[in-house]
């Protein structure tokens, strides 16, 4: 029995391609580019045997084709979505994707928001989240209401405390800045943002985290606590805030117009 390991590949400006592995074969998530994956392959001895996509935007499958022309047949499972060429598979909410090498058995799990067709794939105990969850953020919401967003952060949010969170990039420096600005007395965020900034002084990823530390650090999982409810509150006046979408909605706002 052979254990399985995460591969966080660095890719574009702060992408993270993921590559899990078992033995000498892997499967590889959101490749926005080839070549810094077919580098992370030769240096750990690996083969890949399928390419998982959450979602249409270039910098997680720009890198499809260059992978297509060093190993071609491989599998490309994608949502149903036309802006995704190169799929072999599309797959839709519940669908199950089994894998022989690694051993893996997915569940795919719809989560629109960030684009209208965004899927995440959870299984192995771990969940690849695209760009609808970040460390301590989420997505922007390009072809989404905050209603839609929430209704999928909410459903990651269901997963096992222990599954761990694999997503599209590394903000989560910048996020910790966020955070602390609407959720100042929390101690487990200020703890983590500790981490974060020693990981990312080393030059290492903040990435996987455990949906647990999430829960207790990401103010768009926490627009029900009684923090980001009174910072809520306070600026948008406590009757609008009772509202908990209104809330996430005003999360996201003052994320898009935040400097640290
Ligand atoms: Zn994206």
């Amino acid at each position: 029995m052979h254990s399985q390991r995460l591969i966080p590949v660095p890719a574009l400006a702060d992408n993270y391609i993921w590559l899990l592995a078992e033995s000498n074969r892997c499967l590889i998530v959101d490749p926005g580019e080839a070549p810094p994956v077919l580098a992370a392959l030769q240096r750990e001895s690996l083969t890949p045997t399928t390419i998982l996509l959450t979602h249409h935007h270039p910098d997680h499958i720009a890198g499809v084709a260059g992978l297509l022309a060093t190993y071609p047949g491989l599998p490309v499972i994608a949502p149903h979505d036309e802006r995704i060429a190169t799929a072999t598979r599309r797959v839709a909410d519940g669908e199950q994707v089994h894998i022989d090498a690694p051993r893996a058995d997915f569940v795919v799990i719809e989560i629109p928001g960030h684009t209208r067709s965004h899927i995440a794939f959870f299984g192995a105990g771990v969940v690849f989240a695209g760009d609808t969850l970040f460390s301590v953020g989420c997505g922007r919401m390009f072809e989404g209401t905050p209603p839609v967003m929430l209704a999928s952060l909410d459903r990651l949010a269901q997963l096992p405390g222990n599954t761990l969170l694999c997503c599209g990039h590394e903000y989560t420096l910048a996020n910790c800045a966020f955070a602390r600005s609407v959720d100042a007395g929390n101690i487990d965020l200020q703890q983590r943002a500790e981490q974060v900034r020693t990981l990312r002084a080393r030059g290492e990823p903040t990435v996987p985290v455990a949906l647990e530390l999430e829960h207790a650090t990401n103010p768009f999982l926490r627009v029900d606590t009684p923090a980001i409810r009174t910072s809520c509150a306070r600026a948008i006046g406590a009757a609008a805030a009772e509202d908990r979408i209104a809330r996430f909605a005003w999360l996201r706002r003052e994320k898009d117009g935040f400097r640290a």
